[in-house]
């Protein structure tokens, strides 16, 4: 099979590679991707529609989408001096950043486990990538690890994702501080999660010439609009905007994302019943015998099970309840015997506690 074209021009890595896998939810109590469960009051579906009817889709889109950022501007704590760059998702972001530093032997550095589309993008750019194990005991930042791996592989880029996915803890302020004094080239701190703690990095923009910080509007209940942003210094921003596509963010998202940002006191609500609902599933979930729990910063608990059995209680969510989790185990050393659990209804995991306390009893 010497001469199959495919052996012969796709590059080793990306056929290394399996694509991201989405499960088929269709029907089923879906708690295995972070979705914000609640849709929009009915009076603001209207309204929303009657702002779209109003959308020219005829022409190209903003490429600056000047008014989408002076809105995202009024709605988080983004310090004045701090420049801002939009993508298709906070994922497109993560590829402009390695687009912008990939050459040979630049190397992306992160910690294990951690969010998968680091390592995937990396991949994708040709990139090295370096995982750091984090602390068996409490997935805190292990420091003494991390400050090795900086001083010897010298990466271009760290990922620190915090609150962290698939663990949901933060990690210690002080140690991040320290890693990006310590960082050679971008520290880029990952708040997904934002919406769901009390801690950020937001403010310190500024403080640093090389933190930058990376949110997006998914986790807050608009994963369908596809928006994420970065913000950091002008010096970095500029540079990564080269990379971007002219109309990367298309009209509809624009409009919608700054109309729903005009009623953010919306998604707030729900944000805050989601931190309540955390409390509630947590507690439900340590009151099962064989169950292991942590806590969590974020809209997900990541749980684990009797030894040897996460493979069946996944299983068994979906065929016995229709509920639809994410399976970990197998994705990391760490993460043997677990699943991850995105809080939904307090309906849906209500369902869910029915269901563990059946299949794991
Ligand atoms: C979900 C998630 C993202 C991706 O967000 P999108 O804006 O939907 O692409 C980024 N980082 C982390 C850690 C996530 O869990």
């Amino acid at each position: 099979m010497a001469d199959d074209p495919i052996e012969r021009w796709v590059r080793p890595e990306i056929r290394a590679l399996s694509a991201y896998h989405v499960p088929e939810a269709a029907g089923l109590i879906k708690l295995d991707a972070m979705e914000n469960p609640y849709t929009w009051p009915e009076a603001l579906r209207r309204e929303w529609a009657a702002v779209m009817e109003g959308v020219d889709v005829n022409r190209y889109p903003d490429p600056q989408a000047t008014a989408l950022k002076a809105r995202l501007r009024e709605a988080w704590p983004v310090p004045e001096g701090a420049a801002l760059l939009l993508g298709n998702g906070s994922d497109e972001i993560i590829q402009m950043i390695a687009l912008t530093l990939a050459a040979p032997g630049s190397c992306i550095l992160s910690v294990e486990p951690g969010f998968v589309m680091y390592r995937m993008i990396a991949a994708y750019a040709s990139m090295d990538y370096h995982g750091v194990p984090l602390r068996g005991e409490d997935f805190g930042l292990d420091m003494p690890a991390l400050l090795e791996a900086v001083a010897r592989l010298r990466p271009s880029v760290i990922f620190v994702a915090c609150p962290n996915n698939p663990t949901g803890n933060l990690f210690d302020p002080a140690q991040v501080r320290a890693l990006i004094e310590a960082a050679p080239g971008l520290v880029v701190v990952d708040e997904a999660y934002a919406p769901f703690t009390d801690a950020s990095f937001l403010p310190e923009v500024g403080r640093w010439p090389n933190l930058v910080v990376m949110r997006t509007v998914s986790k807050m209940g608009l994963a369908g609009l596809r928006l994420g942003v970065l913000a950091g210094p002008a010096a970095w921003v500029e540079e990564i905007d080269k990379v971007r596509l002219p109309y990367n963010i298309n009209t509809l998202t624009q409009v919608s994302a700054d109309f729903a940002l005009r009623h953010k006191a919306v998604f707030d609500d729900q944000t805050r019943c989601i931190r309540a609902d955390r409390t509630a599933l947590f507690d439900a979930l340590r009151g099962i015998d064989g169950l292991h729990p942590w806590p969590s910063e974020a809209n997900f608990i990541l749980v684990r099970g009797p030894r040897g059995c996460a493979g069946e209680i996944h299983h068994r969510l979906q065929a016995e309840a229709g509920i639809l989790v994410k399976n970990l185990h197998g994705a990391h050393p760490l993460l043997a015997d677990c699943l991850r659990l995105t809080v939904g209804t307090p309906e849906e995991n209500a369902a869910l506690i029915d269901a563990l306390k059946r299949i794991v009893a």
